[in-house]
């Protein structure tokens, strides 16, 4: 049953920056807090946080958004589908910034502070240089108000800082690390408005996480250290903190923090390799959470039915390509040929045998896809996978000196006479299992014969198979002019 009544509803958000494409890291942490909304019948949020006003664009939302849906992530409020807590780009609601930093100049919890990058990068190197923390020394602190007169008459333009109180202990209670503490006196007064009068993003996420109603702030690890900052707004503006619940890490296959150098790490590039997002669902809900059985194969369903946050690990997640690539397969394998054929197009229309593929009988089609499909690990195997079926036979000396054999080529010949006008995958299967017989000949000297004349290739797919996509003219074709 649902912890979840009435006036407690859960309502979680997804925040994520529109720098760039959506990481397998943010979609991660997308897909907990989907998870966690669904189970708990509550509701998920998408909100955009574009405060970097030089590195976020409209084409990186559209990216994110897109990465989203295509791996099966809905939400119920935010940006395209509307809500009553809006506007959900943060761009959008500097009003609502500026009426509360307002309210934390007015009560002294912030003050205007006209220091310049040049003095604060002096100041930084006197601290580093005597070994002190790095942090803004308060200088503007005690600007009288005549003193601030002065300086905006002269046209400057101030940061608002946030006046940190020292020697104070702050708790973040983490649903999933437990009770992480900060001293106050490590954190120094911090700038919640730029000068150019943009919020800073842990001034503007705790403003848009209390006017959302946010009851659960579940985000990565990276952003731990940013809460007890905003711990202090939450608490000089008198809102009620949410509970928060920091994912770990994700890291590559050596133990180093996920990177390009990892391979592909935005959902785009996987989508484009061919992982269907079914497989990427399931692999990023075992990215640092573990279902309760031995089952790891679990579709949306399953996943929103068994998640819960008491089950996030507090370790960091490897990212193993080979179980996605694994979980991949299983997918793949389990889609209707039908389905899965239309899924392939796109893909096989990059290959050079498109032309031939394209012109297949519908039902030969399904056969090139039935055979192929238990050898692809993504989509885009596919144009790999079907050349054995079109390429021109290529053979080496020791093939031609086994073909060369004049009962080899006697046998060919026979092959050739008892084929049929044509047959459908059965009937090829028939055909075949009774070839050694009818020939009078052991099966080994009957199938790999075959099966070299026909692509030069001792492997490949079956050739009932073969035959039916080959065609009965082809075979005829290539035996003859083997022969
Ligand atoms: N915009 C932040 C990011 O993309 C979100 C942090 C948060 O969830 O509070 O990392």
């Amino acid at each position: 049953m649902s912890i979840n009544s009435g006036m407690n509803k859960v309502k979680v958000r997804f925040a994520p920056s529109p720098t760039g494409p959506l990481h397998i890291g943010g979609a991660r942490s997308a897909l907990f807090n989907y998870l966690f909304a669904r189970n708990q019948q509550g509701t998920l949020v998408l909100r955009i946080e574009d405060t970097d006003l030089e590195r976020s664009s409209l084409e990186s939302e559209r990216e994110i958004v897109e990465s989203l849906s295509w791996l099966g992530i809905s939400w119920d409020e935010g940006i395209d589908v509307g809500g009553s807590n809006g506007p959900y780009r943060q761009t959008e609601r500097l009003d609502t910034y500026h009426r509360y930093v307002d309210q934390l100049l007015r009560s002294g919890h912030a003050y205007h502070c006209f220091c310049t990058e040049e003095e604060l990068a002096e100041e930084r190197q006197v601290m580093l240089y005597k070994g002190q923390i790095v942090a803004y020394s308060g200088k503007c602190r005690h600007l009288t108000p005549e003193e601030r007169e002065e300086k905006l008459s002269q046209g400057l333009l101030p940061t608002v800082r946030f006046r940190v109180p020292a020697g104070d202990n702050l708790v973040v209670n983490d649903l999933v690390r437990g009770a992480v503490s900060f001293d106050s006196s490590e954190i120094g007064d911090f700038i919640i408005v730029k000068s150019d009068g943009i919020p800073t993003y842990n001034f503007a996420v705790v403003i848009d996480d209390h006017d959302m109603k946010i009851t659960h702030v579940i985000r990565a690890e990276e952003h731990l250290s940013n809460t007890p900052r905003q711990l202090l707004i939450y608490r000089a503006l008198g809102f009620k903190t949410p509970e928060f619940a920091h994912i770990s890490l994700i890291l590559g296959s050596d133990r180093q923090k996920m990177s390009k150098r990892h391979g592909a790490t935005s959902v785009m590039q996987y989508r484009q390799a061919g992982y269907l997002p079914e497989a990427v669902f399931n692999f990023l809900a075992l990215l640092g959470w573990s279902p309760e059985g031995e089952q790891e194969i679990l579709d949306q369903d399953e996943i929103i039915k068994q998640f819960s946050l008491q089950r996030v690990a507090k370790n960091p997640a490897v990212f193993d390509l080979e179980k996605l690539n694994w979980l991949n397969a299983q997918y793949i394998k389990r889609k209707p040929l039908k389905h899965l054929g239309e899924m392939l197009k796109p893909y096989l229309q990059t290959s050079p045998f498109w032309p031939r593929v394209e012109h297949l009988d519908e039902a030969v089609y399904e056969v090139l896809i039935e055979a192929i499909r238990d050898r692809l690990v993504c989509l885009g195997d596919v144009v790999r996978e079907i050349e054995p079926f079109f390429a021109d036979p290529r053979y080496d000396a020791d093939t031609i000196s086994q073909l060369e054999q004049p009962e080899v080529r006697e046998m060919l010949r026979l092959f050739t006479e008892r084929l049929p006008e044509r047959f459908d995958l059965d009937q090829a299967r028939i055909f075949m299992k009774g070839l050694p017989k009818a020939l009078q000949l052991p099966a080994k000297r009957v199938y790999m014969p075959i099966r070299l004349s026909l692509t030069g290739n001792p492997h490949g797919p079956e050739l009932p198979y073969l035959f039916v996509v080959m065609g009965i003219p082809e075979i005829r074709r290539r035996i003859s002019a083997l022969i």
